[in-house]
């Protein structure tokens, strides 16, 4: 009965897919794969992540670990990840024990490190801020020299919600900053501070057999360096719409992705595009998709890694606004104010299950569908104001 429901991708049959972390990220994608009626394994330290309880197939252990790595793989037939800090070269030693893995561990290893993302972007005519390699103290004067002031330094890797990013204002604050990133040995870039008038991400799936679909483009709001709205779609030109996708396309198929990739852009004032960072999986700024889109990101993600046709990213209605639940306090799990949410007509709320909170989790968010954006922000906003944990 089983093999009814069962796919195939370079002639492998695909009935489980295995996931590389158990967050929110994960646990949507294990739905989208439900729907598909695939199952799902999760690799995760934690027992009871967002994702772990979605399933029976876990394993618990951590993910730069070659053994569990391979034994989440036992338990599936395809890996994918949630998040891009497994360490590329234990994905290629996986990869070469015959494992299929998406995105390709090459295509992991550029991306999950800022520089060499950035050298190829550059080297390929995608615009970048302007950036170089700082390996010393001293390298971080020169580079203010040569990019001006201020500078943003940021750890090449294993960076999220701007960790590994500080602002430096000028000379004078360098030597504080580099005793503070120096320690963690990570190596470290510097790129130019870019005054952008605002920020806008891009989703866009490209399947194994090399189908692309790109998604509606939006406009994001951090606050605190976390993302805290998106808009959808983005309120710029039209040509600028469309040129924002168009470097999504360019973009996943110089790195030769395959899957769903999130693509960061700075809209400068005079409407260039420069692209901040990719994330090689469903992003934050696609959970709109969900219900905004005829297909989610997380959908296309499973179909992408499958090979099967990927779905329509139109929209289903003009607008749709996502606004993040975050904690605010640590301790235990207390949900409030859902009764409240859910009154509002139209307000979809998701929650992503975690037991603990903490100020700045991302514990669920909220999307809204309207015909116009003021009414999708004003019930987004209002039900998101109600919801605490
Ligand atoms: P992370 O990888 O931790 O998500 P990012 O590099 O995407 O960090 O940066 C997080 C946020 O910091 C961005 O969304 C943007 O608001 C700001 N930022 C990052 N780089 C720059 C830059 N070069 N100039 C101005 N702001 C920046």
């Amino acid at each position: 009965m089983i093999r009814e429901y069962s796919m195939e991708n370079r002639g492998k049959e695909i009935k489980i897919v295995g996931i590389l972390g158990g967050g929110q990220l994960a646990r949507m994608t294990a739905t989208a794969a439900y729907k598909l009626g695939l199952q799902i394994a999760i690799l995760d330290p934690a027992p009871d992540s967002p994702a772990q309880q979605v399933t029976e197939l876990k394993v618990v252990g951590p993910l730069n670990d070659i053994s569990m790595i391979r034994k989440v793989a036992s338990l599936s037939d395809i890996l994918t990840l949630e998040n891009e800090f497994v360490d590329a070269s234990l994905l290629r030693e996986v990869e070469s024990d015959g494992v299929l893995i998406y995105p390709r561990a090459d295509t992991l290893g550029l991306v999950q490190d800022k520089l060499l993302q950035k050298q190829l972007l550059d080297s390929n005519g995608i615009r970048v801020p302007r950036f170089m390699a700082v390996s010393e103290k001293e390298d971080v004067y020169k580079a203010g020299e040569t990019l001006g002031w201020p500078l943003v330094l940021k750890a090449r890797r294993n960076g999220y919600d701007g960790r590994g990013n500080a602002l430096i204002n000028g000379p004078s604050s360098v030597e504080d900053v580099w005793r503070r990133f120096e320690q963690t040995r990570i190596p470290l870039m510097v790129e130019e501070f870019v005054e952008f008038k605002k920020e806008l991400a891009v989703m866009v799936a490209r399947s194994s057999n090399g189908e692309v679909a790109v998604y509606p483009v939006v406009e994001t709001i951090q606050k605190n360096h976390i993302c805290h709205m998106v808009k959808a779609p983005a309120e710029i030109s039209p040509e600028s719409l469309e040129n924002a996708k168009e470097i999504a396309r360019k973009t996943i198929e110089v790195i030769d992705g395959v899957g769903i990739f999130g693509i960061e852009m700075f809209f400068l004032n005079d409407e260039r595009i420069l692209i901040n960072e990719l994330a090689p999986r469903p992003h934050n700024s696609g959970h709109y998709t969900i219900e905004a889109c005829v297909t989610s990101q997380f959908e296309n993600h499973v179909r992408a890694i499958l090979g099967l046709p990927l779905g329509s990213t139109s929209m289903v209605l003009p607008t749709a606004v996502m606004v993040n639940l975050l904690g605010t306090r640590s301790g235990p799990v207390n949900i409030k104010g859902l009764r409240d949410a859910l009154k509002i007509p139209g307000v979809s709320v998701h929650i992503y299950g975690k037991k603990t909170t903490r100020p700045g989790r991302k514990m669920g968010h909220v999307t809204v569908l309207a015909n116009s954006i003021e009414e999708a922000l004003d019930k987004a906003t209002r039900a998101a104001k109600l919801i605490s944990f």
